[in-house]
């Protein structure tokens, strides 16, 4: 069954001189209990299209298409309607644990919060229920951790709350905003065993990241993002042995333990993007057809936007 379905969605940013076409017609769905990871390069549109669909974008923002959450489009739900859904039923969890946690204020009563808002519990019980969540993602001691403020806790600590507190509410799904940014590689390990612990609870989960191995070791399927497109949708052992896009087969290419290859060219721009084929400035099998925008081939129930698989 699917938990989230979203329908040729288009972001567009409104500038004076100019428009920013930062999602241009994605579709795709998460599945209750999988984990969907977005990937792609940074500039390729996949956390404005996490932001968007719990509508956490600025005003001048031009939003068209579909985001279906329990029969209900997000984007025709009034703000006290969306306001019942973010956080009770889709957490975010967002990039920058330093700056998304209130330095005044002690985290037990931060990721009490929307226990009480939402759940309608009081103060003290959301308290107790949060020492028990910070015991499960193995901040000890809980009892005195939740009073303690973020000052007093450690990068990988303040990504663990903030995963807790997204997480109290037993939400249907959860979206992670690049959970591994800046985070070195020993601390890698536990946000992996986190996600690891949260997909357990059969959670659904949507990954926005730049960090394929992260990618490669919590998520079920592969979204690889490129100028505002999805361009793949695939299986990810599938993925991760034999990726069907050019540019999927480049991404992989550029890590470091595939032989570090990077990329060739630059990400194009987002106002005024290639003709057809975006990657094709890029690829190395573009031909004449490729100036004519490619449609979505399906390969063995993987997803390809390339001509060579017509
Ligand atoms: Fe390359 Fe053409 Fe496929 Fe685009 S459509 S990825 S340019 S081969």
């Amino acid at each position: 069954m699917w938990v989230l379905v979203v329908r040729d969605l288009h972001v567009h940013f409104v500038l004076e001189n100019m428009t920013v076409k930062a999602v241009d017609g994605v579709s795709f769905h998460v599945s209750e209990g999988e984990a969907l990871a977005l990937i792609g390069e940074s500039g390729s549109g996949k956390s404005v299209l996490g932001m968007t669909i719990l509508r956490l974008l600025p005003e001048n923002v031009r939003v068209n298409g579909k985001i279906l959450f329990n029969g209900s489009n997000l984007l025709d739900l009034s703000e006290e309607g969306l306001r019942e859904i973010r956080g009770k039923e889709i957490a975010w969890v967002p990039q920058n644990p330093a700056t998304s946690l209130n330095p005044v204020m002690k985290v037990g009563i931060q990721v009490a919060e929307p226990m009480e808002i939402h759940l309608r519990i009081d103060r003290k019980s959301a308290v107790q229920r949060v020492a028990n969540l910070l015991k499960f993602f193995d901040i000890n001691p809980p009892e005195k951790r939740v009073n303690e403020y973020p000052h007093q806790y450690s990068g990988g600590m303040k990504q663990r709350a903030l995963v807790a507190m997204g997480t109290s509410t037993k939400p249907k799904l959860i979206i992670a905003d690049e959970p591994t940014k800046g985070i070195d590689m020993t601390k890698k390990v536990s946000i992996v065993e986190l996600f690891r612990k949260i997909k357990k609870n059969e959670l659904s989960l949507l990954l926005i990241t730049h960090d394929l191995p992260f990618a490669e070791k919590l998520a079920d399927r592969i979204a690889v993002m490129y100028c505002g497109q999805i361009v793949e949708v695939c299986n990810v052992k599938k993925f991760f042995k034999s990726p069907l896009h050019p540019y999927s087969k480049a991404l992989l290419n550029s890590l470091p333990s595939r032989g570090l290859k990077p990329i060739k060219g630059n990400p194009p721009s987002m106002v005024n993007p290639p003709k057809g084929c975006k990657f094709h400035p890029r690829c190395e099998y573009m031909s004449g057809r490729c100036l004519e925008e490619p449609q979505m081939f399906e390969i063995d129930g993987n997803l390809v936007r390339c001509w060579l698989y017509d």
